[in-house]
């Protein structure tokens, strides 16, 4: 079955099929050349949980864009030393906890059957609900199912929820069309 196409407009890559998965994907192109730091400042940081997480009313909090990536990167070390089936650091462990230990949205359903998502602090806020399904995930059986793109420069993390698990690209909107591309020019050329 194909993927929905991703909306072009959106600022921040989702559909990773995890919140945290998305929310790691803000280092774009993680560990090669082409690296770009999709939370350098807080105007970032909150378009992010405008556009990711679930409450309406979003403005800035306490969490500043520092303590974002810092959380993102031991989101990420967790998730790696998981699927390496080590043992996470006492460091990564500790901030992915204090995030988690945080009030997450609540919801509410509005009298038009509409759900709401309250916060007091809707960056930390969601920050927590990001911990949360960190955690989730590395201690559920789907953390076999976590992949990496197979994309050449992409190196965003997915889960692959496809039936016989062999799954390769983030998005067939982009990295899979990419290849596919790549496969024909490089037929052509042969030709
Ligand atoms: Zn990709």
């Amino acid at each position: 079955m194909p993927a929905p196409a991703e909306p072009v407009s959106l600022r921040f890559r989702q559909g990773a099929g995890r919140s945290c998965l998305d929310f790691v994907r803000t280092l774009r192109h993680r560990g090669t050349p082409d690296a770009v730091e999709e939370l350098p400042d807080g105007e970032a940081l909150l378009a992010w949980v405008t556009q990711c997480g679930p409450c309406a009313d979003v403005r800035p909090g306490k969490s500043t864009a520092q303590e974002a990536r810092e959380l993102r990167e031991a989101v990420h070390e967790l998730i790696a030393a998981a699927r390496a089936g080590e043992k996470p650091s006492a460091h990564s462990r500790t901030a992915v906890n204090e995030a988690a230990a945080r009030p997450a949205p609540v919801p509410h359903l509005n009298p038009d059957g509409a759900l709401h998502w309250h916060a007091d602090d809707p960056v930390r806020a969601t920050l927590s609900l990001v911990a949360r399904d960190a955690l989730d995930l590395v201690t559920s059986p789907a953390i076999t199912r976590v992949r990496n793109c197979a994309g050449s420069t992409c190196a965003a993390l997915f889960l692959d929820t496809s039936r016989p698990g062999t799954r390769r690209w983030c998005s067939m909107g982009t990295c899979g069309n990419r290849a596919k591309k790549e496969t024909l020019r490089s037929k052509a050329a042969a030709d």
